[in-house]
This record gives structure tokens, C-alpha cells and sequence, in this order.
């Protein structure tokens, strides 16, 4: 497999540490509010990196964190937390919010058919793991305390911007814009390690350290979930790319100096998912998410089929156009699946070729639009029904479309509404109005209801 890793600016060969079980961190959410579709675009991508890990033989050991504390409004530490600014938004306390959100969010990747990951964390849950780092840290020489905080010194570091590649004069450019100065760091890029002095009053979450109480910062969080649960020695970490500064970049800095050596293989990166006016946030315009899309009566999985035919590392910009457009032709691929019938034998040979072919798409740095593209093929070719059904059910097992799930459609779809829509297209064909009367055709079809126009009148049968 192929992947482009971000620290060496290359699409790789993928060697994992042990074979045997690939480790794969991906950062979560911060659980104060709502995710946007945007923010579930990367969570899509790391599902069929996992997904596509697994089809290509390896075991994956996946784990993920809830931050539910420490992320402050800025990423470079300024800021309110925005646990505490949910809570305030909703007059409910920190632990009400990160529960209700984290539940949120689950439901949200149920919807989107993305794997819940084997280890989920709570940043909250995990505070002697960060206090060990920070203590190891600050013997070594890494870390020092100044004004209350404890902060890693940058400057102790030969190569803290390897994962950019940024001159340091840009990224202090990058860092001072919106961000008020922190008089008490050495270096402009120190990050915080350990917070005790809140310009808030009311920061609820607060645990006894060494250095006082206080609580987390953000990036030490995810060093410690990870090192805690995958080792010292990571295959792949992910997020999307406005994580790669100064997020990713501070994990590099405090894991490599913790641990005295390299620390993950590959970083990965989604690219992000745009509405038209710019970047998507959770404050302006229209706040995009899947209970909007289902209010819209959109199906999740229409935005999922969206993602997959364009490739990750390329920005996708978000309209209402471009995802009716990805919902007719993702309703007429379920309805072309559905059409296949399931009598004969699978071609093993023909499986194979295809499935090959299947293979070096999605193992070539996820690239999931040539393997729908690829699919696309498949169900045009002359390749028999049955092995056209094999391929797509084991394709689905990473695009996780539902393309072959047996819905019980005689539960979901009700007489009186079938009868209905039999009318209408009566009346749509008196009135030669075709377009409509296929329409109601092509839709019912979608619901696994088949129409046969006989002398005595349309008849119907339900399939599953
Ligand atoms: P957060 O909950 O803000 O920590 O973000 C969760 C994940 O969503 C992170 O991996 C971010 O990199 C990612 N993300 C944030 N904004 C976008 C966006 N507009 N498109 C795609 N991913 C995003
Ligand atoms: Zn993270």
C-alpha cells in the first residue's frame, strides 16, 4: 500500500512496525458542540484508511481521544476552553456537554457508517499519564515552568518544524495573528504542557499536579492516549491538516523528547471540506451537520458517497447542488446493485481480477473515486450478476455504503403509501407527463418496490 506521509512530503510505500498489527492513532473531537460535516469528512477518510488497511490483510489497532478539556478557542493556547464556552452557551456544566456531544458524535458516525474505533479515550480520564510525561519532561530539560504554567521550550529542539518544513519565521508570523502574546514563554512557539493559572475563574475541571492544581493542555493529551494504548512505537496518525500546526507538530515535539526516540512512521492528513464562502466553522453561516442533512430528508450516506469520489488530499467544496447531484446518482447505484440477480456462480477468476484491480486503487493512497470509478465499470461490463454482486459486497466492506444490506423494506415502505404514489403515476401518464411517472418508478425501485403495468392495471411486487 501507498500513502502520502506528510513528514517526508512523499507518497510512501507503507511498512508498518509489526506486521502482525498496525497502530494507528486519529484525533478526536472536541465534545462542545456539535461535529460539521466537515470535521466527519476526516473522520471519513481515517475510516477507509482503516477499512482499507484491513481489506488489504492487516489487523489495525485503532485508537481515538474525546477531548473534553484543555482545547482552548485558539489551538496555540489563548483563549477560553471550549468546553467551558459550551457549558456557559447552554447553562449546563462541563461533564452534561462532553456527555451529550460525545453521544452526538457517536450517532453522527453511526449515520455515516464510520467505525467506531476499538479504544476511545477521554482526555479526562487519562491525567496521571500526561503528569508522568510532563515530570519526565521537565528532568530532562524539555519544560519549564514560568507564570504559573508549565510549557515545553521549543528552542531545546534541532528540528521542531520537521512535520511543516516551515521556515520558523512564517509559523511565528502564523502564531501571532489573533493570538494574544503569553508573556511567560521563553520562545514564541512554546506550547503549554499543564495550565494552574486560568485567567477563568470558573474552569471546573481541575486536578492536583505536581505544579499546583490545574488541568492539560490540548496537545499533551493525545501523546498520552497514544503512547498509552499503542506503544512507543506508532504506524500511522492522523487528522486533518489544520491539525499538522501546531497540534501534530507539538505531539512530535513532546513524544520524541519523552520517549529519547522517533516516535510515528506516517502522518496522515485530510484535506478539508470548504462551504463557499471559505472555511467551514461552527460559529458562522449555516452550521452543517448530519441532523441538518436528515431535516433536509438527505441520506447520510449520499454525503459519505460525496467524500469518497474525491480524493482526500483534495480540497471538497460544499453545496446543496453538488450533493442532490451525489444523491440521484448514489440512489441509482443502490438501485442498479439491487437489480442484479443473485442466481449462478462467481467467477473466481473474474473476482480476482477485478478484485485486484479494486486493490491498487484504494491501496494507492486511498484514491476511493478510481475505485468507484472502478466500480462503475463492473456493473456496465458483461461479468456475470452473481460475481458482480460478490465484488460489490466485499468492495462495500470499505466504502461502507449499504450497497448490498437487505433493508426489510415490507416494514419501511407502507401499503397506503405504495398505493399512492401508483395513483400519482397514473395521473402523471394521463397527463403524458413521462419524466414524473419514471421518476416515481426509478424512487419506488429505490425503496425495493417493482411496478408491472398490466391490461388490468399496475400491479407491484416487493423485493428485498
Ligand atoms: P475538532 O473537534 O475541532 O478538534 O476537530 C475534529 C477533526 O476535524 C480534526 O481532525 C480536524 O482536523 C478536522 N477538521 C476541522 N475542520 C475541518 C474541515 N473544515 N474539513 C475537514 N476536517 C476538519
Ligand atoms: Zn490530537
Amino acid at each position: 500500500m501507498k500513502i502520502f506521509n506528510t513528514l517526508t512530503r512523499s507518497v510512501e510505500e507503507f511498512v508498518p512496525n509489526d506486521a502482525s498489527c498496525v497502530t494507528m492513532y486519529t484525533c478526536g473531537p472536541t465534545v462542545y458542540h456539535f461535529a460539521h460535516i466537515g470535521n466527519l469528512r476526516t473522520y471519513i477518510f481515517e475510516d477507509v484508511l482503516e477499512k482499507t488497511l484491513n481489506y488489504l490483510g492487516y489487523s489495525v489497532k485503532r485508537a481515538m481521544n474525546i477531548t473534553d478539556v484543555g482545547h482552548l478557542s485558539s489551538d496555540s493556547d489563548s483563549g477560553e476552553d471550549k468546553m467551558l464556552k459550551g457549558a456557559k452557551r447552554e447553562n449546563k456544566s462541563v461533564l452534561e456537554i462532553a456527555e451529550f456531544y460525545t453521544e452526538a458524535f457517536k450517532k453522527d458516525t453511526e449515520s455515516l457508517n464510520i467505525k467506531w474505533p476499538e479504544i476511545v479515550s477521554r482526555a479526562t480520564d487519562n491525567i496521571e499519564e500526561y503528569i508522568k510525561i510532563i515530570t519526565k519532561l521537565l528532568s530532562m530539560g524539555y519544560a519549564y515552568q514560568s507564570g504559573g504554567n508549565v510549557y515545553f521550550d521549543t528552542s531545546k529542539l534541532k528540528d521542531y518544524y520537521k512535520l511543516t518544513n516551515h521556515k520558523i519565521d512564517e509559523m511565528v508570523t502564523g502564531v501571532r495573528e489573533g493570538v494574544e502574546e503569553d508573556s511567560s514563554k521563553r520562545n514564541q512557539a512554546d506550547f503549554v504542557l499543564w495550565f494552574t493559572k486560568s485567567k477563568f475563574e470558573d474552569q471546573t475541571l481541575k486536578w492536583d499536579s505536581p505544579w499546583g492544581v490545574g488541568y492539560p493542555g490540548w496537545h499533551i493529551e493525545c501523546s498520552g492516549i497514544s503512547m498509552k494504548y499503542l506503544g512507543e512505537h506508532l504506524d500511522i496518525h492522523c487528522g486533518g491538516v489544520d491539525n499538522i500546526f501546531p497540534h501534530h507538530t507539538n505531539e512530535i515535539a513532546q513524544s520524541e523528547s519523552y520517549l529519547g526516540h522517533d516516535w510515528c512512521k506516517y502522518w496522515v492528513h485530510g484535506e478539508h471540506l470548504n462551504d463557499v464562502s471559505g472555511k467551514m466553522a461552527k460559529s458562522k453561516g449555516e452550521f452543517l451537520t448530519v441532523s441538518l442533512l436528515q431535516e433536509k430528508n438527505y441520506n447520510p450516506l449520499s454525503y459519505r458517497f460525496m467524500c469518497l469520489n474525491t480524493p482526500y488530499r483534495k480540497v471538497l467544496v460544499f453545496t446543496y447542488d453538488h450533493l442532490d447531484n451525489t444523491e440521484q446518482a448514489y440512489k441509482k447505484l443502490k438501485n442498479k446493485v439491487k437489480s442484479l440477480k443473485k442466481e449462478g456462480e462467481v467467477d473466481k477468476e473474474v473476482f480476482d481480477t477485478y478484485d485486484n484491480r479494486f486493490k491498487e486503487a484504494i491501496g494507492n493512497d486511498l484514491n476511493t473515486a478510481n475505485a468507484i470509478t472502478l466500480l462503475y465499470e463492473l456493473l456496465k461490463s458483461d461479468v456475470n450478476d452473481q460475481t458482480k454482486y460478490a465484488l460489490v459486497e466485499s468492495w462495500d466492506s470499505v466504502l461502507s455504503l449499504d450497497l448490498t444490506k437487505k433493508e426489510d423494506v415490507s416494514s419501511i415502505v407502507d401499503i397506503s403509501y405504495i398505493e399512492e404514489q401508483i395513483e400519482k403515476r397514473n395521473r402523471a401518464k394521463q397527463e403524458k407527463n413521462y419524466a414524473l411517472a419514471d421518476e416515481i418508478r426509478i424512487s419506488l425501485e429505490g425503496q425495493g418496490v417493482y411496478l408491472k403495468d398490466t391490461r388490468e392495471g399496475t400491479t407491484y411486487e416487493i423485493k428485498n
